[in-house]
């Protein structure tokens, strides 16, 4: 499996409050970065990170939900 690498996006007076795969593009959101500082908002992000799993078929996850919708309908 390639490298996967988190990346912060966005930071609130320096505590970060949202990171990305750069890899897959998934998001990793603090809902409350107030909480516990920026330690723990970092700790927060890269525990999501660590816990997901990259989606790289969007392309071939389309066309399988495409198909779904299509024989569903039916
Ligand atoms: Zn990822």
């Amino acid at each position: 499996m390639a490298k996967r690498r988190l990346r912060i996006v966005e930071r609130r007076k320096n505590i970060p409050v949202l990171g990305v795969c750069e890899f897959c593009n998934a998001q990793f959101p603090i809902h409350q970065p107030w909480k516990g500082g920026q330690s723990e908002a970092q700790a927060q992000i890269q525990q999501q990170f660590n816990a997901h799993k990259c989606k790289l078929t969007d392309s071939s996850q389309n066309a399988l939900r495409i198909v779904r919708e299509a024989t569903e309908s039916k």
